[in-house]
């Protein structure tokens, strides 16, 4: 079992495989962004091999992220060699994804034993969403979210609030989200990472999007309290959950269950901070796991007691150097 030294149990691992994208939503990186070269990156294999330690030392949930998960070539191995832990030592297998290979792979996830995605949408008019993720196509997106909730899929929409960009969208976006019963998380933008552009311009906090929200709907505080970062709120009309993340107005890391590693084996046990453990090495020395697992318990216990984002830390350069598609949110 994994405990750190505030006695957080670790459970949950995410998974970037891969810092690749089809998109380059603007919050997130800049359009000449420089990706990792392919020799640098753990094959599947390896992915798999680390994943199936974690699982051995007591992790319950994975989470495929990246960059965009489903741009990884022969992706769908890794999710097959993953589902057929769950129901044994694994519970759950899920996927943040920015949606644009979903009508290609809804079919072959729900196959692989994944049960919720997360899609991230940042905005429902078609001009705006290429603005926003310069290379995307929405209507690919929606058709790829749909057939994901046909062939069952529990869809979870994530939207980053953008100051002057999507606010006038995010009654819409409540709107849409319980029409279709999708749950529905607005994120604040955390500076990670150069984008080229500055980021207290795209702020807007989550206090503002609530004061929005209660222009058109009455909404109480949920009590559901995860071990995740967001906290929730039910919307009577639509009957749905929104949930909010806010790295700089409320502090979630007192029962943070999660570590993080990259697809070059970089373990971050905390995604605002930058102290890493390297995977690659021991999973590379020997194919015995043994130097693995002692890597791991030893960064577990430097897992730190929290992150420190602050937006404002960015005026001078302060900021967390790693965009977030290293990392995968
Ligand atoms: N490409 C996939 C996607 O977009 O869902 C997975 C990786 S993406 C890095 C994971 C999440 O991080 C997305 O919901 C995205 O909106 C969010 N994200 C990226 N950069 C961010 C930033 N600087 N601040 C807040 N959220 C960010
Ligand atoms: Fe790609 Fe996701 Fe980053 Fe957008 S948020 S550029 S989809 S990794």
């Amino acid at each position: 079992m994994l405990i750190d030294s505030f006695q957080r149990k670790i459970s949950y691992l995410r998974v970037s495989v891969t810092d690749r994208c089809d998109f380059r939503c603007n919050y997130c990186m800049p359009e000449d962004m420089d990706f990792l070269s392919k020799k640098d990156v753990l094959s599947l294999e390896e992915l798999n091999r680390i994943c199936n330690t974690f699982i051995e030392l007591g992790v319950k949930k994975l989470r495929i992220t990246g960059g965009e998960p489903l741009v990884r070539k022969n992706i769908m191995q890794l999710f097959y060699n993953l589902g057929n832990k769950l129901g044994n030592e694994l519970e759950e297998l899920s996927l943040t994804t920015n949606g644009s290979q979903l009508e290609k792979y809804a079919k072959d996830l729900f196959k692989s034993g994944v049960r919720r995605i997360n899609v991230s949408l940042d905005s429902l008019e078609k001009n705006k969403f290429k603005k926003i993720t310069r290379f995307g196509d929405l209507n690919k997106v929606i058709k790829g979210i749909m057939t994901a909730k046909n062939v069952g899929l529990k869809v979870k929409i994530n939207t980053v609030a953008l100051k002057g960009i999507n606010d006038d969208e995010i009654l819409d976006l409540i709107d849409w989200c319980g029409k279709n019963k999708f749950s529905l998380t607005f994120i604040e933008v955390m500076p990670m990472g150069e984008i080229g552009e500055k980021r207290l311009d795209q702020y807007m906090p989550l206090t503002d999007v609530k004061k929005l929200i209660q222009t058109k709907y009455s909404i109480t505080k949920d009590s559901l309290k995860t071990a995740g970062p967001a906290t929730y709120v039910h919307c009577h009309e639509t009957d749905q959950k929104i949930g909010f993340i806010t790295p700089h107005t409320h502090n979630f890391c007192e029962l943070c269950n999660r570590v993080r590693i990259t697809c070059t084996g970089e373990m971050y046990m905390c995604l605002g901070q930058q102290d890493k453990a390297d995977l690659k090495k021991p999973i590379r020395q020997s194919e015995n796991n043994q130097a693995l697992k002692e890597t791991i318990y030893e960064a577990i216990k430097r897992k730190p007691k929290g992150h420190d984002f602050s937006i404002s830390r960015e005026k001078e350069k302060e900021y967390v150097p790693r965009h977030m598609s290293v990392t995968g949110g």
